[in-house]
């Protein structure tokens, strides 16, 4: 389970997030849509720790993410070191727009650089498990390629593999397929709904509204730094209450 509670964050004089509550249960899908700059991605950022809350706080399965679990003696919370942060964001996976491959190395090399980097999983181990994880997403017979030898939907689907290599308990998306060609939206889409389907707890930043309808159980809409309205598909894209999201389903439909 997340939960996001409060969550405020301010760059100098700009309030991006103005106090954000979200719960997403294990299993979940919540697809987050809203205009841009309405602070979606801030969000997802202040989930996995990227950024830190101004106030507010993130818990995932009842653990306040950034701090150690008990307080100190005299009360206070302690923030965790970078490290331990670190530790805490790798059960999160989260895959971005733009692919971030490593380009010297082929797909099943990208699939098995953080077993074996991070967790010192054997590279025997790491491979098998890449090969099962580029299968899953349909490139099993591209694991040899470099990133510049596969279409932009390919790589976004190893980049996908190289984050459940992780063996993540929550997946966040940014706008992952928002980068793509039109033809090849759809096959990153249909490896989101499998995930889905297997029961992967995962937030997703998109405009695919068709997307949202057919996976979503909950869709939120952002604008200005809140969270104007949640809510089943059905009521938040069929039956809009405020102005704010009807003019933007208006320009996304
Ligand atoms: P988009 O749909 O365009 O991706 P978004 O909803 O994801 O937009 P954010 O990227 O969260 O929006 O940005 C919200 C606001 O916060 C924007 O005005 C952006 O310029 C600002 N912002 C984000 N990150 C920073 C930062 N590190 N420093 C200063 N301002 C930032
Ligand atoms: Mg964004």
């Amino acid at each position: 389970v997340i939960q996001v509670e409060g969550v405020r964050k301010t760059f100098g004089d700009l309030h991006v997030l103005k106090g954000c509550d979200l719960t997403v249960r294990s299993g979940e899908v919540a697809v987050l849509v809203g205009p841009s700059g309405s602070g979606k991605s801030t969000l997802l950022r202040c989930i996995n720790q990227l950024e830190e809350p101004t106030a507010g706080r993130v818990l995932i399965d009842g653990v306040v993410q950034g701090y150690r679990a008990e307080p100190l003696p005299d009360g206070r919370w302690q923030k965790l070191r970078p490290a331990e942060i670190a530790a805490q964001r790798s059960r999160i996976g989260m895959v971005f727009q733009r692919f971030h491959l490593f380009p010297h190395l082929t797909a099943l090399a990208n699939v098995m650089e953080a077993p074996v980097q991070v967790r010192g999983l054997p590279r025997a181990a790491a491979e098998k498990k890449a090969r099962d994880l580029l299968e899953r997403v349909g490139l099993g017979d591209r694991a040899d390629h470099y990133p510049s030898e596969l279409s932009g939907g390919q790589q976004q689907r190893v980049a996908i593999a190289r984050a459940l290599a992780m063996d993540p308990e929550l997946m966040l998306f940014d706008e992952p397929t928002s980068a793509l060609d039109p033809e090849l939206v759809s096959e990153v889409l249909s490896v989101l709904k499998d995930l889905a389907a297997d029961g992967m707890t995962m937030v997703v930043v998109t405009h695919e509204m068709g997307f949202a309808r057919e996976v979503a159980d909950q869709v939120v809409f952002m604008d200005e730094g809140r969270i104007l309205e949640s809510g089943t598909a059905e009521q938040v894209i069929d039956h809009p209450e405020s102005e704010r999201l009807k003019g933007f389903l208006a320009s996304v439909l």
